[in-house]
């Protein structure tokens, strides 16, 4: 069924709210039959939270089928995810029916799971994690806001005794820390905004109260300040328990993958302890599924704990999703860090994490800025620094880098990078269980007597508990067998419901067996009705011979 054409998909600006939500509305109604856009909810601030549903229906429902969750956007400044998220969505739909994935498998992508923090990002280049609380305004602290009026949120720089920054003699629009033998003037910084209720003290704090969606999960969830970001309880924020009451309501998911941006990375789990916290063979499938995303994106493998520095101790992120799609949903859970600038200009991850002090690092930034100045087509990065007579501060500069674009690669790497992670998503889905009938046999054994025989088995790669970790969850549902009789059918066998456990991936299977009674001449005696789990479910129908 066509009906209008699949919208491009340019990478050449960052989407606004509005034009995610109509790339996503044209591609559903470009194939109906394919896609499908709902919303997980609404925003704090009202946005939907769109969700692409992406199968072959003549195949059989979502419900009823694998299914694979991609979302992208939970950090606000990190909008390459929502265009990555995006590309897998139109390829998928490109590449059906040749792929045939669809046909077996769902998808579900939700491409901008934080649409009020992106759109603050999207519109001013701000500065936010995932929300900011602006609830209570407290005093002396700084509420970012456009002061001079050009659209955008940069940094203000002010000569201040104490000031920490110096410019930086090797290229002046960059600053770097003052040292002690650092010429002056010398500069404190603050985002561009205006300070609530100040006292006129150097005591300035930055708007208040950070929220980090990535560290709002259940599992191993710690109050603040033991984990920055956390937020009150888990799930206290309304776009991270939309999306896990959708995962829990989802026995068919079987994979998950989130996009980020940041040194450029596959990241698997554990986000706390160490690999020896997981099962061994879970840890093994995890890194070789991970390495086909290396393979096709040139991006390291890193587990969760040991993205840091080099010199830097390991780091334990509580509440973090890694550690929920794991140890509560027992998945196979991945993160792409999609790259920052940086990477962009030729510097490694490795490079950038093997930075050991502060002018090693402004050495890597004037290495950028060098590699920007040399681009032709190029985002602006940079306002130089112009005088701007602040209403608090009085003569302050406002410029600097754009944190948006810092934030993640260019967009035109991020298209290579965006087809290297579809390629990781078809490897990690193609190994999706697949729960099937087979063998269905209805002998006549008497009169009016059947004996109905069938093999369910699975088919798929991943066994249905897909993780050693799921197999003990009760999360990951069993294989359950149900008999559907036919009016005036009767089960002569004790029970027509067959917990059939969990079956293995590819030879996994079980023989059924079941005698029922049937009227003379009664063709239709019913379904075989299989809940697969992760799996899918199956249905077939039982007829005399
Ligand atoms: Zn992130």
């Amino acid at each position: 069924m066509k009906t209008a054409k699949i919208p491009n998909l340019r990478f050449e600006h960052f989407f606004r709210f509005e034009e995610v939500t109509d790339f996503v509305s044209r591609l559903a109604s470009a194939r109906p039959g394919l896609v499908v856009l709902d919303s997980l909810g609404n925003s704090r601030e009202g946005r939907a939270l769109h969700m692409l549903t992406i199968t072959d229906r003549r195949t059989g429902a979502a419900a009823d089928k694998p299914a694979y969750l991609i979302h992208g956007n939970i950090h606000a400044a990190e909008l390459s995810g929502t265009h990555a998220a995006l590309f897998t969505a139109r390829q998928l739909v490109l590449d059906h029916p040749r792929s045939g994935l669809l046909r077996r498998a769902a998808f579900h992508i939700v491409p901008r799971i934080n649409p009020d923090g992106a759109e603050f990002v999207v519109t001013t280049s701000g500065m936010v994690r995932s929300r900011t609380d602006r609830s209570e305004r407290e005093p002396n602290t700084l509420y970012q806001a456009d002061v001079n009026g050009d659209g955008l949120i940069l940094t203000m720089r002010q000569p201040h005794p104490d000031g920490p920054f110096a410019a930086d003699p090797k290229d002046r629009r960059l600053l770097v820390r003052r040292t002690k033998d650092s010429k002056p003037p010398f500069y404190r910084t603050l985002p561009e905004g205006l300070i609530h209720d100040w006292d006129g003290s150097d005591e300035i704090r930055v708007e208040g109260r950070g929220f980090d969606w990535n560290r709002n999960w259940s599992y191993d969830w710690r109050p603040e300040p033991e984990q920055g970001g956390a937020g009150d309880f888990p799930f206290s924020e309304p776009e991270m328990r939309a999306l896990a009451e959708f995962m829990h309501g989802r026995p068919n998911l079987f994979g998950v993958l989130g996009y980020h941006t940041g040194p450029a990375a596959v990241l698997r789990p554990p986000s706390t302890g160490s690999d020896n916290d997981l099962n061994e063979g879970d840890v093994r499938v995890m890194q070789e599924l991970a390495e086909f995303g290396a393979k096709y994106t040139g991006f390291p493998v890193v587990p969760v704990v040991k993205y840091h520095r080099k010199n830097a101790r390991d780091i334990n992120l509580r509440g973090h999703f890694h550690n929920f799609g794991y140890h509560h949903l027992g998945l196979f859970v991945f993160e792409f860090e999609l790259g920052m600038l940086h990477n962009s200009a030729g510097i490694s991850t490795e490079r950038l994490f093997g930075v050991k002090d502060e002018p090693e690092y402004e050495a890597l930034a004037r290495r950028m800025m060098k590699w920007w100045d040399r681009q032709k087509k190029r985002d602006n990065i940079f306002e130089p620094w112009k005088p701007f007579s602040h209403p608090q501060l009085g003569r302050v500069e406002i410029g600097g880098l754009l944190r948006r674009h810092m934030a993640g690669p260019t967009l035109r790497d991020l298209k290579r990078i965006a087809r290297g992670t579809y390629a990781f998503t078809l490897e990690h889905a193609s190994r999706h269980p697949w729960v099937q009938i087979e063998e269905l046999a209805v002998d006549r054994v008497g009169a009016g007597l059947y004996r109905v025989r069938a093999r369910v088995a699975n088919r798929g790669h991943f066994p249905t508990h897909i993780s050693n970790k799921g197999k003990a969850l009760r999360r990951l549902r069993a294989v359950r067998v149900a008999l559907e009789l036919a009016e005036g059918v009767e089960l002569l066998s004790r029970q027509g419901h067959v917990s059939a456990g969990h079956l293995a991936g590819l030879t996994g299977s079980r023989t059924l067996e079941w005698f029922l009674r049937a009227p003379e001449n009664r063709r239709a005696l019913g379904a075989i009705r299989v809940h697969g789990g992760t799996g899918g479910n199956v249905r077939a129908a039982m007829s005399a011979p």
